[in-house]
């Protein structure tokens, strides 16, 4: 790791660790101070009316969630409310499946906006009559200039912009031509309207920008009713004012536009909430645009918008991430000023900490190696008593069966093992979790390929519930299932999407996709689970004892289990805090 990287890590971490200290869930941030000024001066009548507002072009991620923890989490806190709402203005890239998906993320966040679910696409009409005002005070002007020329007379960040040919033309042709736009008698593009403000202003948004386009799209709620479509600048204001709201809270890329936000609702004399920007969740070995995620989605990459490695609240939630474990993560991350990358192993340990409390723990072998217990009565099975969740004795207890044909991890045995191996060998005694003590006498093995197939062992049966009444002491504790009544299941691993931290960072001429884990989907195919699993449903969560968090994917059936390893127990997150404190 470089000394960049350390030291952001560390920031993270501190700021992690000051937000879980301070009060828990409620961390001092610039947002909550400013509302909570408002409330004092009784700024807005002492109201507080959020709103997330999506545009319906793709599924949430998580940085989505971040604001939407953020927004309705400000009004649940104050009493105040928020609004779903959908920023509908760009027909081409908008579709129903995005809006219901986006309905269902939000509410499984935990949140809800009651009858306030609201679409721009409703203020259309609303809107236009805004742009007829601007026009009348002589405040917007119809435009012939082409896209292209348009970006030429802008300017740049050094020199001024030039004023539009057509920027004097007279109120009453402007209405006339403006009103020509919305009845479709102009192609598509050939003309726009644009807001008259200055030319040479040092903020390139306030350069007459461009507050209607024409554009033949049908539209998922409006159909053809339209052929001009608001711009996001124009539109988000009008909505924010429609709706009453008193913090417009958005991401710091807005930063620039908010004086265009605050110039169109003063030039209309109407209702102006205060924008606020704050800094957007940005996570390592991930992408988080939706431009970006929809490639991956139509190039194949993965295998949809809720394939368990993507970054997307529906791919979270079908790894089995639970909705406390995002809220608690995006509680922790805070809401800052400054741009920063999160580490992915920080969601990764508040999912750990939540699903710990919570998970019933399970048997399951993954990789399965057969053992023959010598001395154990064939056909005889024990039900041995298993505790359910150690973190929770509510949770009590379950029947494990025993019998002489068992199952073991692969990798808890090796013929000839290495100093530091201390699970089952040759000769060697292990426990086998809430079970004997066995001892391995013989390997049996494949005559062709020299593949290990079956262990012989023997066990003693003075060890039952996994203690010796001699005191004898075993190093590893083994998990098990028994042959005859395990549960045959699939089992999907995931790693990271992205073999980079930033799978922006390529080689010229390459692209993210460049970056992509090859490794990212293991499947096995041949995993046996406690027969306790056999009635496992969709949306199930486990702990697999000394695996990891797995959770029962939509696409299993009885019969034909399939599960997702949510996460494995490693915690990252606490070995980069030794680390760095
Ligand atoms: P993307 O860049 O992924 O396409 P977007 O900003 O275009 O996202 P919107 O649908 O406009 O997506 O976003 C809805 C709300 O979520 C906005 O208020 C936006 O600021 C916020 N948001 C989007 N991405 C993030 C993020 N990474 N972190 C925090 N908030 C975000
Ligand atoms: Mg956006």
């Amino acid at each position: 790791m470089n000394e960049n990287r350390i030291e952001e890590l560390k920031r993270t971490n501190n700021e992690a660790e000051n937000s879980s200290k301070t009060q828990p869930g409620k961390v001092v941030h610039f947002i909550r101070e400013i509302i909570q000024d408002d409330l004092k001066t009784n700024k807005y009548e002492g109201r507080v009316h959020t709103r997330f507002p999506p545009e319906p072009n793709g599924y949430l991620h998580i940085g989505h969630a971040k604001s939407v923890c953020l927004n309705f989490g400000l009004a649940i806190e104050f009493g105040g409310l928020c609004n779903l709402r959908f920023d509908d203005t760009n027909p081409s890239k908008e579709e129903i499946e995005y809006i219901e998906s986006i309905i269902e993320d939000v509410r499984w966040l935990g949140f809800s906006w009651d009858e306030r679910l609201f679409y721009a696409s409703d203020y259309f009409e609303q809107m236009y009559e805004y742009a007829v005002q601007l026009i009348k005070k002589g405040k917007a002007y119809v435009c012939d200039l082409s896209a292209d020329e348009i970006r030429e007379y802008r300017g740049t960040l050094t020199a001024p912009g030039k004023d539009s040919p057509y920027r004097s033309r007279s109120i009453d042709e402007n209405l006339n031509l403006f009103e020509r736009m919305r009845t479709g008698e102009f192609p598509d593009g050939l003309r726009t309207l644009r807001a008259k403000i200055d030319m040479a202003s040092p903020n390139l948004n306030l350069r007459d920008p461009i507050m209607y386009r024409i554009l033949r799209a049908t539209h998922h709620r409006t159909g053809d009713a339209w052929c001009i479509y608001p711009t996001y600048d124009w539109a988000h204001g009008l909505e924010d004012s429609i709706e009453r709201i008193t913090h417009s809270i958005c991401t710091l890329e807005f930063e620039d536009h908010r004086p265009l936000y605050d110039w169109f609702l003063e030039e209309l004399g109407v209702y102006r909430p205060q924008q606020i920007e704050f800094a957007r969740l940005n996570l390592n070995y991930t992408v988080m645009s939706k431009r970006k995620l929809l490639k991956l989605v139509k190039e194949g990459r993965v295998a949809g918008w809720d394939d368990p490695r993507m970054p997307t609240i529906s791919g979270l939630r079908r790894r089995g991430y639970t909705p406390e474990a995002i809220r608690d993560f995006c509680d922790r991350i805070g809401v800052a000023k400054a741009n920063s990358i999160v580490d992915i192993a920080l969601l990764e340990h508040c999912l750990r900490e939540d699903l710990n409390k919570r998970s019933l723990r399970v048997m399951a072998v993954l990789r399965p190696l057969r053992v023959v217990i010598e001395n154990y009565p064939e056909g005889q099975v024990e039900e041995l008593d298993a505790v359910n969740n150690p973190e929770d004795p509510d949770m009590g207890m379950r029947k494990v069966p025993f019998s002489n044909v068992l199952y073991i991890e692969r990798d808890d045995f090796m013929e000839d093992p290495p100093k530091k191996f201390y699970r089952l060998a040759p000769g060697r005694e292990v426990r086998l979790r809430y079970g004997y003590y066995i001892k391995c006498t013989d390997v049996k093995k494949d005559e062709k390929t020299g593949e290990i197939i079956e262990l012989r062992c023997t066990y003693d049966p003075e060890t039952r519930g996994g203690w010796s009444p001699d005191g004898r002491q075993v190093k590893a504790t083994l998990h098990w299932v028994s042959a005859d009544r395990a549960v045959p299941a699939k089992v999907k691993l995931y790693s990271n999407l992205f073999h980079k931290e930033n799978p922006d960072d390529g080689t010229e001429g390459e692209d993210f996709t460049a970056n992509l884990n090859p490794n990212s989907l293991e499947e096995l195919t041949s995993c046996q689970l406690e027969p306790s699993l056999a009635n496992a449903k969709p949306g199930d969560r486990f702990q697999f004892e000394r695996l990891g968090y797995f959770c029962v994917d939509p696409d299993s059936s009885e019969g034909r289990l399939l599960f997702n390893r949510t996460v494995t127990l490693r915690d990252t997150w606490a070995k980069i805090q030794q680390r760095t404190i």
